[in-house]
């Protein structure tokens, strides 16, 4: 019974935590990875790889505010459009 806990935790728990994080980062969900360098989907500026997060949701969910146009960017690269935040 010890082994099938052990298990658990050892083997089940981080391949369903990484099953999850894969998913979350194909369908482009806020909990998911985004690249390490994305360009403004409008102007096309580079940002910045260390980010000073300006909203509550780049700060939680990660993503940029393009500082050349202003555009908010989410942090797979695409525009992110206002949410009440
Ligand atoms: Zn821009």
């Amino acid at each position: 019974m010890e082994i099938l806990i052990a298990m658990t935790f050892v083997i089940v728990a981080p391949a369903a935590a990484c099953g999850v994080l894969y998913y979350q980062t194909e369908v482009d969900a806020p909990r998911g990875l985004g690249p390490l360098r994305v360009s403004c989907p409008h102007c096309g500026k580079p940002q910045r790889f260390l980010r000073l997060p300006s909203t509550a949701h780049e700060f939680f969910f990660g993503g940029y505010t393009c500082g050349d146009c202003g555009c908010r960017i989410n942090k797979y690269g695409r525009e992110r459009f206002a949410q009440s935040d």
